[in-house]
């Protein structure tokens, strides 16, 4: 080898080493995971995160601690705000100028990786090298968000990860998906969700953290931006068309990982040309984030890889996230802020989606994906076979989209009986402003004629949901004192819209609401008049 060649390679190689070197924190034993400590066999309870963020808290002025709830089973489950300065007031918040970004792990009771990567980006941050993501932000943490599912752990919950680790939590929470909740609100958990952290820390990015339940594309994690559907574009579209594409560079340059789109496609029709996404529902919580004019990120790390590898791919995502936002959040808050001001000013008279179609992206994609081996099985059919080799195939189209099947017209207010207090609650709980009638008062607008309710074939949280069909009329219509009344000129307008309009396809009509109210009059007379009423 020649002097000079040999110089080189020691110098790289000491360069290695001395950015490595100083990478050796000194963490105390207590600020380690569950995993970490376990060479990722296991995944932590909630007592054990509770422990690594009380042996996080003990040494820093820089984090405050809240209560989300206590669950059903006593857990206490915890918020963790970072900041520096130091805060424990939204209004602290507010006064900083600087955006609130809130990471959510455990959603899933079973889907840990996001847990153990929290714990990870929190000690990171207070003792690490990643000080300087409080320079401009406030980071909101849930680490573990269904505690209770988190901690029935058994062998047999999560068969796709290869028993990496052995023992994970339940999806659900009581037998209840807390992800399908976003609209009908009925779990403790998206109770405690919307008032003690969407309400009262209003983040502008909500990030959602999963894992896969099966498709083996090649990406180390998959990503998708909350839809808007009915809400405001902007916010949506920044998130997929700006602040992704970076986060996925910045991961490839730094981490040499490939993050790509979720999706699944059907190995049948192999080669795949098209991937699909799941679904534009804002039953889902970062769908639901659109309709409220701020950004959000589904995360789902690869279920088939190592339970390490998947903490290292939820890591290494959150922070690039944190990395991006840091720099670019004064913009994020200003999209977000003119979301705002343009739903609550020129909402009304507008036509927008209540059902919706997957429709593709512009741009297709090179999927990246394990391959599959077509043969004849014994019965002489053709099947496919999984290989372990990794392919890309070019110009995949990319269904991760979605445009409207059925429209409705805006409201400028929807008005119903006082005999609906539940309905009145239920807006609240969303945050949504909902007034009272002074005086006796007639209106011009709309009523729905439903003349039929179609039940959907499945069941999901205990509902089998209703989709009404049927027709406007025009009306006049006199209300009485102590009616209800929601405005529309309202920054929350969208979400009003999709939880009130007949036909939505993921409305509180859709989530039985109504039923007990309409179906004895629809069978009896054949059609039923929907309880609101829509103001012209
Ligand atoms: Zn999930």
């Amino acid at each position: 080898m020649s002097r000079a060649l040999f110089a080189v390679i020691l110098s790289s190689i000491c360069g290695i080493y001395s950015a490595a070197a100083q990478q050796n924190f000194s963490f105390t034993e207590a600020m380690l995971t569950a995993a970490e400590r376990s060479n990722y066999e296991r995944t932590s309870t909630f007592q054990e995160v509770v422990d690594v963020i009380d042996a996080l808290a003990a040494n820093t002025q820089l984090m405050h601690r809240e209560r989300l709830l206590l669950t059903r089973e006593g857990r206490d489950v915890p918020i963790v705000v970072l900041a520096n300065p130091p805060i424990s007031t939204p209004e602290q918040a507010e006064a900083s100028g600087k955006p609130a970004i809130y990471i959510q792990g455990n959603i899933h009771g079973g889907e840990v990786e996001g847990k153990e990567a929290s714990l990870i980006v929190m000690r990171d941050i207070l003792y690490g090298d990643k000080r300087h993501l409080l320079d401009n932000q406030i980071i909101v943490f849930v680490p573990i968000y269904n505690a209770d599912g988190n901690d029935a752990m058994s062998q047999d919950n999560r068969p796709n990860q290869e028993f990496s680790p052995l023992f994970t939590g339940l999806r659900a929470a009581h037998g209840y998906d807390l992800n399908r909740d976003g609209m009908i609100v009925e779990a403790d958990e998206t109770k405690a969700l919307y008032e003690r952290v969407i309400q009262r820390w209003d983040p502008d990015l909500l990030v959602d953290l999963h894992t896969t339940n099966g498709t083996w594309h090649g990406y180390s994690l998959t990503y998708a931006p909350s839809y808007h559907t009915a809400g405001d574009a902007a916010t949506s579209d920044y998130t997929s068309d700006v602040m992704l594409p970076a986060i996925q560079a910045s991961v490839r340059d730094k981490f040499s990982l490939e993050f790509n789109w979720y999706g699944g496609y059907n190995y049948r029709d192999w080669p795949p040309t098209e991937l699909r996404t799941y679904h534009h529902a804002p039953r889902y919580i970062t769908n639901n984030m659109a309709l409220r004019n701020r950004m959000a990120i589904l995360s789902e790390t690869f279920s088939h890889d190592r339970f390490y590898k998947r903490v290292h791919a939820a890591n290494a995502f959150v922070e690039e996230i944190l990395e991006y936002t840091n720099v670019n959040g004064a913009e994020i808050q200003r999209i977000n802020q003119e979301a705002d001001a343009r739903v609550a000013e020129t909402s009304i008279g507008q036509e927008k989606g209540v059902q919706f179609l997957m429709v593709p992206r512009e741009e297709p994609l090179d999927l990246l994906t394990y391959s599959y081996i077509p043969y004849t099985n014994d019965a002489g059919e053709e099947d496919f076979v999984r290989s372990a080799e990794l392919v890309t195939i070019p110009d995949v189209v990319n269904y991760n989209a979605f445009e409207a099947s059925r429209t409705a017209i805006v409201p400028s207010a929807y008005v119903f009986s006082s005999a609906f207090a539940g309905l009145a609650d239920k807006l609240q709980e969303h945050g949504i402003w909902v007034e009272v009638l002074e005086a006796d008062t007639s209106f011009n607008g709309e009523v729905f004629i439903i003349d039929e309710i179609g039940k959907q074939s499945y069941v999901q949280n205990g509902h089998r949901n209703s989709l009404l069909r049927g027709e406007f009329r025009s009306e006049t219509r006199s209300f009485s004192r102590g009616d209800f009344v929601v405005s529309m000129n309202d920054r929350l307008a969208n979400l009003i819209f999709y939880l009130l309009e007949p036909e939505s396809d993921d409305g509180l009509a859709y989530w039985n609401l109504f039923d007990d109210y309409l179906e004895p009059t629809l069978s009896a007379n054949g059609t039923v008049e929907y309880p609101i009423f829509k103001v012209r």
